[in-house]
């Protein structure tokens, strides 16, 4: 009796080949940018003790209270698959001191992440981000920089219909003084408001602005704006973050409804968007978290940063990929010939010559036709007559040209064609 079969969890998925080369092709560029702008690499473990999400992310998000992937190990402790990346790399900052090596710290990761989501598509319990954190710098060069990185890379990815949204959400007092007065616009609707308005109207009424419901968008259009709450010093430094990035060009949208639920966010906020995606349409969000550093135990620290979504990239970006890798195929005819085969696929490779050939035994022409199915730009091919003059032959697969050429000057040969 056949076994059943097992597949895999829902909200996860496979990235195959054909796939993956946009994955490498998008983490090369990342990669690239992040050097470009002189942000490091950080790696954190896929796990970590559940309390670092609860003080760093906090009770009240959805995250935190109904997706995180827990549970409690043989010895007792409390642990959490990361459901997002600034409190491990907040972490990381602390525990390894990096501030006192580094004044300011620009950090940068690409990394899995999981949330038990309802899946759909562009949302996955298993997905992956690439983004920054910044730490040490209150000042509004910073957060141009961090929006300039994520414009940069949907640009080079050829993302249509970009918009980036920006607001800052002001100091601790601007904020406490605007969420008394937010609680007076509310309070004669609050009836009419959704169950999770009504909580957050007592524990985070600023989240209400960010709500998803039609009526309460239309609602909200006539609350109060956050701008009128902002100091001197808040409204400087939004001032100065505009100038910043209308100098190097950048386009931007100012949406004051635009916030961060938690105490530790401050300031500045931002969301690129692209209308290309559907319902889920955000590629990217970001803002400043002074309080946080402090609020998991470090010395206070502003920081900012981004995370950015690499799934709904792909899904959004246009860019075609030449997945075409392998240049050259090894044709070989009998069985006399197949120890030659071996050893002169293992030389071209040993010089960087990518390379394949046949180890399914097959005829000529199947041979010839996985050449050209790989898109390979030359074959080699060794009959036992070219074998015994110690010669093969170079087919040129784009023209049909073949040419004659000495074994032992292949490797020069080749390193003579451009491919
Ligand atoms: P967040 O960490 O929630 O601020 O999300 C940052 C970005 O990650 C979003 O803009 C999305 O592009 C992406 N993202 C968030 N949640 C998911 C998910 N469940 N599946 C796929 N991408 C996601």
């Amino acid at each position: 009796m056949s076994k059943s079969q097992i597949r895999s969890i829902k909200g996860t998925q496979d990235i195959l080949p054909g796939e993956t080369e946009k994955w490498q092709r998008l983490e090369q560029m990342v990669r690239s940018t992040m050097d470009t702008y002189n942000y490091k690499e950080i790696r954190t473990p896929v796990f970590e003790k559940t309390e670092l999400f609860n003080r760093g992310v906090g009770n009240q998000t959805d995250i935190v209270s109904k997706e995180m992937y827990s549970w409690t190990d043989q010895g007792g402790e409390n642990l959490t698959l990361k459901p997002e990346l600034t409190a491990p790399v907040s972490r990381a900052y602390i525990q390894h001191n990096l501030g006192s090596k580094q004044p300011l710290t620009k950090l940068y990761y690409i990394d899995a992440l999981f949330r038990r989501e309802r899946p759909q598509k562009g949302r996955y319990r298993q997905f992956h981000q690439f983004g920054v954190e910044a730490f040490g710098s209150e000042n509004p060069e910073i957060d141009s920089e961090i929006i300039a990185i994520a414009v940069s890379i949907f640009k080079q990815l050829d993302i249509k219909d970009l918009r980036l949204k920006i607001n800052s959400i002001g100091s601790d007092v601007c904020r406490a003084n605007f969420k008394e007065e937010l609680k007076i616009f509310l309070k004669p609707h609050f009836d009419s408001l959704s169950e999770t308005s009504k909580v957050r109207f007592n524990k985070n009424p600023l989240r209400i602005l960010d709500s998803k419901s039609e009526e309460e968008i239309k609602l909200m259009q006539n609350a109060p704006s956050i701008s009128d709450y902002w100091t001197p010093d808040d409204k400087a430094h939004f001032t100065e973050l505009c100038n910043f990035l209308d100098a190097m060009g950048i386009k931007f949208e100012i949406d004051h409804n635009l916030v961060r639920g938690l105490d530790y966010y401050s300031r500045t906020t931002f969301e690129i968007l692209s209308s290309s995606l559907g319902a889920q349409d955000a590629l990217c969000g970001g803002g400043r978290y002074d309080g946080l550093v402090e609020m998991i135990g470090g010395k206070p620290t502003p920081g900012i940063g981004f995370a950015a979504g690499i799934e709904r990239i792909l899904l959004a970006s246009a860019q075609e990929f030449d997945e075409n890798k392998i240049k050259l195929y090894i044709v070989g005819l009998g069985e006399k010939v197949r120890v030659k085969v071996v050893e002169l696929a293992e030389l071209l490779r040993e010089n960087h010559i990518p390379c394949d050939y046949d180890m399914l035994r097959r005829s000529m022409k199947a041979q010839l036709r996985e050449a050209n199915k790989m898109r390979a730009n030359y074959a080699i091919i060794i009959g036992e007559n070219e074998l015994e003059k110690s010669q093969i032959e170079l087919k040129d697969l784009t023209t049909g040209d073949q040419q004659k050429v000495a074994m032992e000057s292949i490797l020069s040969h080749l390193k003579s064609l451009s491919f």
